[in-house]
């Protein structure tokens, strides 16, 4: 599922929202948004201005685990194609082709199982590592 874009109403940034999220954190201003229900379009709950500094603290630190989450993701991609490539004719093409895909198919956002299928991952390249 593609994620849709949309922009901050406070600071007019490009925003990838997944689907069916309906609050949203802005990694630009750093503010709260929410999605007006029955409308495709996001309101300001609170500017990064208007939050308490506790409230501001946690934002920033949730903001700052997307995108670490995404970095992580991107890293695992392109580690696990790699590696998939190379063990093909180790393990035979079938397996490594399905390595691949496992590799390649996980570009979702946050809440989509991610860390599960990353984990699953990881057993499959630990395995493929170990032959190589
Ligand atoms: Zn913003």
């Amino acid at each position: 599922m593609k994620p849709q874009v949309v922009h901050c109403p406070n600071c007019s940034a490009p925003l990838h929202v997944a689907m069916g999220e309906t609050e949203v954190l802005c990694e630009y201003c750093a503010s709260k948004l929410r999605f007006v229900p029955g409308h495709a379009e996001l309101e300001v709950v609170r500017t990064r201005e208007e939050m308490k500094r506790r409230e501001r603290v946690d934002v920033q630190k949730a903001i700052l685990e997307k995108q670490l989450r995404q970095e992580e993701l991107a890293r695992w991609r392109e580690t696990a194609a790699h590696v998939a490539i190379k063990a093909m004719p180790v393990v035979g093409e079938a397996v490594g082709r399905a390595a691949f895909r496992t590799a390649v198919s996980h570009a979702g956002g946050a809440g989509c199982g991610c860390m599960s299928s990353l984990l699953a991952l990881g057993g499959l390249l630990a395995g493929l590592l170990a032959l190589l």
